[in-house]
């Protein structure tokens, strides 16, 4: 929009996650959003690059016959064959059609970070794969050929037509209700469940002594995707704030119907990809603990628990609780910026 010429100063009351009235989406001050300004200055602190993690001992097991079982390989490309596309889905959605609708500086600026950080992952995978040797037309092209990560993804992907659209703008009731129901899928349910079976294998690796470096660069992701969830609810609530009027009962219905389609997508996953189960983690230990997953984050945008399903891996919570999430990060802030390897 162009610049109208005044001395007249941004008016902070008027400043919307979307639909900010006159909105000066250059001017970052007066911040109003601070839980996007603080993610931003979190996630810069929060800084890594998948190269500084050493992947030799991976490409020695990897390359030895007797550590790695077949169901384990398998399992390893499968996770990477979600993964490698996964955060190319996220990196476009936030930067093709969040960021633009976006009306907030301030979250603006921390989108610009969480797309950067979405790369960092795609090379973080291309990194995976380089180091071990694998065919990267199979593991890239997965997502074509593996039924349940084909699934997955159009699902995710069928959300985007409408906000892809360059004609599309936020302004109606109708369509501000399909931005928020854009951030719920990519938010709740890409960054939030869909992510959450192949951080679970990847822990069972870990816990193994099996494929640390990359195991550890998944650590480094999942606390980047936890910031990315925690920002995309705090959007959520925020608009919800803003606009109450766009979180009718119907919604807040269709967004819970979402939710468990996602969790049957996502176990669906988890027990094709691992039939046999894996790491002592069975297909209903997965059922139960996407359940459990999810409830978690329908609870953070104020909506009822669907399974309370007891937690099956409670050895995830160490890693992945995300009711300790606060705490989790900033210790980890402190504890990368002092040059400390992830610990869990
Ligand atoms: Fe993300």
């Amino acid at each position: 929009m162009p610049i109208t010429k005044t001395q007249q100063k941004v008016d902070i009351n008027r400043r919307r996650i979307i639909n900010g009235e006159d909105a000066d989406v250059i001017q970052l001050y007066p911040i109003k959003h601070k839980f996007a300004w603080d993610a931003y200055l979190a996630a810069n602190a929060n800084h890594w690059l998948p190269t500084e993690v050493n992947m030799q001992k991976d490409v020695e097991q990897w390359r030895s016959r007797h550590i790695l079982s077949d169901d384990e390989r398998l399992a390893l490309k499968v996770v990477l064959g979600f993964f490698t596309t996964a955060d190319s889905i996220a990196a476009n959605n936030v930067s093709m059609a969040t960021y633009k609708h976006v009306t907030s500086p301030e979250v603006r600026m921390y989108i610009l970070r969480q797309a950067y950080e979405e790369a960092i992952h795609t090379h973080a995978y291309q990194y995976i794969v380089e180091s071990l040797g694998l065919d990267e037309g199979e593991i890239f092209n997965m997502y074509r050929e593996h039924d349940s990560i084909y699934n997955k993804d159009s699902f995710v992907l069928s959300f985007n037509e409408g906000i892809f659209d360059p004609s599309f703008k936020t302004g109606t009731f109708e369509n501000d209700q399909k931005f928020l129901e854009n951030l719920v899928v990519f938010s709740l349910i890409m960054e939030g469940i869909f992510f959450y079976s192949s951080f679970a294998v990847m822990f069972g690796f870990q816990r193994q002594n099996k494929l640390v470096g990359s195991a550890e660069e998944i650590q480094y992701i999942m606390r980047d995707e936890s910031m990315h969830l925690n920002f995309g609810i705090d959007l959520i609530n925020t608009i919800k704030k803003e606009q109450p009027e766009l979180w009718t009962p119907d919604f807040q219905q269709r967004v819970i119907d979402l939710v468990k389609k996602a969790v049957v997508l996502e176990y669906t996953f988890a027990q094709n990809v691992f039939p046999r189960g894996i790491f002592g983690m069975n297909a209903d230990g997965f059922k139960k603990y996407i359940e459990h997953i999810a409830d978690r984050r329908l609870i953070r945008v104020g909506l009822p628990l669907q399974y309370e399903s007891p937690n099956p891996f409670p050895w995830m919570s160490e890693a992945i609780d995300l009711s300790k999430e606060k705490n989790f990060f900033e210790t980890r802030v402190i504890e990368y910026k002092t040059g400390g390897a992830l610990e869990w």
